[in-house]
């Protein structure tokens, strides 16, 4: 367990002091590395979001311009257009993308996003977000990331499946299992990596050992690892477990909101659950639950699982302790009535910049955790602060997928299998030395997790820099 040391902390100081965490305008106006390189000015930008709180971070520990600039931008931005043939028999054109963010500490290493709402903008700062969170929790992988434009509801499994092989094959020369390794992400899933592995191993004359190692997230049966499913869900439930007696909550009866129930949400809700949380809201696309007994997250899963999402789980009936069928007890409310329901830990697992302002200002929680990957704005993170609620930063919180993938690639690497309390064991310790790391650079510094989070990463990176020195 580690301690945190909550009177120098930014995140204890209510209301805000005017050493609070700057907005990305304050950042854009004192680093002069946004000029250099000619960045746009919109201030929702989650590129230059994000990019703002890596140079803030590299300030504070007075990184070298040199390594500044060069992790500002990606090495590489690959962007694809591709046809694929609808089950109607007319082509469409998609696009994709795949970013390599930086590959100074191992091969490219990110997610593959299937959204409708993918830009490229946004592929960056998840690649950027992916080298802070290898270097954070030491794997030896860099970071990338890709998309593609598509909502995977709105079509069919074949047509899913041509999508995916195709763009695979768009960018096979471009990734490697050495080189750039991609993963699921929002939309996408271990039958989507096996199609991928698949189409590589079939159009880059790889032999199969090195095929399988194309992409992680693979099904168990075809080179996946034992515990990749829940990977980030249980690390997030892992950093909670770590941090929170530290800041005074007991795992027990502690309760806990969530926002999104996909992959990461749905695994931390049931992992947390296990450990004696109360899960007491949870809200995704379709709508918002609430129970304050606690939700039954297992039940919760199978129901989101058959039907696309929680909303009608309410009136699913269920054996009660008599053994007459009742329902669930779970209400449906409003996305304010959502955000405004009081809990230990509120847990933003759905998509990016959902924590405004607005969303801020309801939060009745004691800490965030952010699963998703920069789920509050700048500008929400202000209003967290100024009401003293603790962060868990997401380079720390949901590193457990990409550290359970570097798992799964090692086993691929060296035809081994591991036992699911080994993987689970292995992740427990990652994300254990990552946390009290972030904790230890919070101390060093004397400044929120977030930029603790983001100055211990980058004092690894910069040490290589320093070691490797930059090409020729
Ligand atoms: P997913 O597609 O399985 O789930 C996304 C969830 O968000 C769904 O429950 C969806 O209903 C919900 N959602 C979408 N729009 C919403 C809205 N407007 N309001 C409320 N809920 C909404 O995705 P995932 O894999 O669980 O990823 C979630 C987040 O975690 C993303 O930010 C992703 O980048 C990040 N992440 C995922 C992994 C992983 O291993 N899958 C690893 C690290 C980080």
């Amino acid at each position: 367990m580690s301690t945190v040391t909550p009177s120098t902390t930014k995140a204890s100081q209510s209301p805000a002091t005017s050493d609070s965490a700057p907005s990305v305008a304050d950042v854009m106006e004192r680093d002069p590395v946004f000029d250099e390189l000619g960045f746009p000015t919109d201030p929702d930008n989650l590129y230059l979001q994000v990019v703002g709180q890596m140079l803030r971070a590299a300030e504070v520990i007075d990184l070298k311009h040199r390594v500044r600039i060069i992790l500002a931008q990606p090495k590489n931005e690959v962007m694809v257009h591709f046809p694929v043939r609808m089950d109607d028999g007319h082509h469409k054109l998609f696009k994709g993308y795949r970013v390599q963010h930086n590959n100074a500490l191992g091969p490219y290493k990110g997610g593959i996003r299937f959204h409708q709402d993918v830009h490229l903008d946004d592929v960056k700062a998840l690649s950027l977000l992916m080298t802070m969170k290898t270097a954070l929790v030491r794997v030896p992988f860099g970071g990338g990331k890709g998309g593609v434009k598509i909502n995977p509801r709105e079509v069919s499994p074949a047509e899913l499946e041509r999508v995916a092989r195709r763009f695979t094959s768009a960018i096979a020369h471009m990734i490697g299992p050495d080189y750039d390794i991609p993963a699921p992400d929002v939309g996408t899933n271990a039958q989507i990596m096996a199609w991928m592995a698949d189409t590589y191993m079939m159009g880059m004359d790889s032999n199969a050992q090195d095929g399988l190692r194309i992409v992680t997230g693979k099904p168990v049966e075809f080179g996946g690892s034992a515990g990749r499913e829940k990977a980030t869900g249980q690390g997030v439930a892992d950093v909670l477990a770590e941090m929170l007696p530290g800041i005074g909550i007991p795992l027990q009866g502690m309760t806990v909101v969530l926002l999104g129930f996909g992959n990461v949400n749905s695994w931390a809700g049931r992992i947390l659950q296990d450990m004696g949380a109360r899960i007491v809201a949870v809200m995704d696309h379709t709508g918002a639950l609430r129970n304050s007994d606690g939700l039954d997250c297992r039940a919760l899963a199978e129901y989101s699982e058959r039907h696309g999402g929680i909303l009608g789980y309410e009136k699913e009936p269920t054996l009660s302790g008599s053994g007459t069928r009742s329902e669930q007890g779970a209400e449906v409310i409003s996305e304010q009535e959502f955000y405004s329901t009081a809990c230990d830990v509120f847990v933003p697992g759905a998509l990016e910049q959902m924590i405004k302002p607005k969303q801020a200002a309801l939060l009745n929680c004691r800490v965030l955790a952010e699963a998703a990957n920069a789920p509050c704005t700048p500008a929400g993170d202000r209003v967290l602060t100024e009401k003293g609620i603790e962060v868990i930063p997401a380079i720390l919180a949901n590193s457990g997928g990409v550290t359970v993938s570097y798992f799964e690639w090692l086993q691929n690497k060296s035809s081994v299998t591991w036992d699911a309390t080994h993987v689970d064991r292995e992740l427990n310790r990652h994300m254990c030395v990552a946390a009290r790391r972030t904790l230890a650079a919070r101390q060093r510094y004397d400044c929120d997790l977030r930029t603790a989070a983001f100055a211990a990463a980058l004092e690894q990176i910069g040490k290589v820099y320093k070691l490797r020195g930059i090409f020729p």
